[in-house]
């Protein structure tokens, strides 16, 4: 029997999954912080790696890591936790190291495989995902292939701009989705609010959670409430551009933020249904929250690795 070693590279924990063939019930799961007080994130991979090297013979292994990717060479171009990675040939030092196959890819969209294949998403051709935690990732599967793009830098679905001049993004670019209904934009605007001298149950201090600030709302703080309320409303918007561009069949909201689901599901609904240009895109829609939370990743990095596996 072989096995598939799939790697999820977070931005506080680096975690090696070991699954048989025809399994998602991994035999061996290990961690390691991704920052540590002494090498670097690399070295503390292999180390990783080498910790659950297993006695079957081992077919690939397949990594889901953070910021833009390039699936084809295996370079990951930069990564907002890891700095040292710029333009890092991780695929090649892994290949090299380990003399296997080594397929990468963006943890968002291995993500969307993994609740596609695994998931909320199963039985699904047409898949939309979005993570939504400190930033807004996404993937899309259309047709049962994942949409991947040039240079495989598509389906950034939190980097599209719903408010002209807004906030600033992690990206640096102003209004994206990201920057005005991922948990940091919900907290930066309750901050923002606060400094106005908004009334609220918060204190900045407080604001600096989107789970505090959603504690707040469901017991009523006004603040609180607007603040899911007006992501909602952008995430709806954006929702229903999303659906005109790729017309999925299930939209499935993952992430820590999307745990809070019922404070915002009801104004992204309304605004999404009000956003469409026409009522067919949202008949028979399935919305969703994911079923894998922090299993996606991994169980995307192993489905993703069975079918590039199939390919050869
Ligand atoms: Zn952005």
């Amino acid at each position: 029997m072989s096995v598939i070693i799939a790697i999820d590279i977070g931005g506080t924990q680096l975690r090696v999954s070991i699954y048989p063939q025809d399994s998602i019930v991994p035999i061996n799961v290990q961690r390691a912080p991704t920052h540590g007080m002494e090498d670097g994130a690399y070295d503390r991979l292999t180390a990783l790696i080498d910790s659950v090297w297993p006695k079957e013979p081992v077919d690939a292994i397949s990594v889901a890591a953070p910021g833009p990717v390039e699936p084809k060479t295996g370079i990951i171009f930069s990564t907002p936790n890891i700095k040292e990675w710029v333009n890092f040939p991780l695929g090649e030092k892994l290949n090299s190291r380990f003399g296997v196959p080594v397929f990468l890819n963006n943890d968002a969209k291995m993500a969307a495989v993994g609740e596609w294949r695994y998931g909320a998403g199963k039985g699904h051709h047409d898949v939309l995902y979005l993570t939504i935690g400190t930033g807004i990732g996404g993937g899309v599967i259309l047709d049962d292939h994942l949409l991947q793009g040039y240079r495989s830098l598509a389906a950034e679905l939190g980097h599209v701009t719903v408010l002209p001049d807004g906030p600033l993004c992690s990206c640096e670019q102003r209004g994206h989705l990201e920057a005005v209904a991922s948990g940091s934009g919900i907290a930066n605007y309750v901050r923002e609010r606060l400094a106005a001298g908004e009334k609220s149950a918060l204190t900045p201090e407080m604001a600096a959670s989107a789970k505090e600030i959603a504690q707040a709302a469901r017991q009523g703080d006004k603040l609180a409430i607007k603040a899911f309320t007006r992501a909602g409303q952008f995430l709806g918007r954006a929702v229903a551009d999303f659906l005109h561009v790729f017309n999925p069949s299930i939209v499935i909201f993952g992430g820590g933020v999307s745990q809070s689901s019922d404070l915002f599901f009801g104004p992204m609904r309304t605004t999404m249904v009000n956003s469409v240009m026409d009522p067919i895109y949202v008949k028979d829609l399935v919305i969703t929250t994911a079923q894998l939370n922090d299993d996606a990743g991994l169980l995307g990095a192993l489905a993703q690795a069975e079918v590039m596996l199939a390919k050869r």
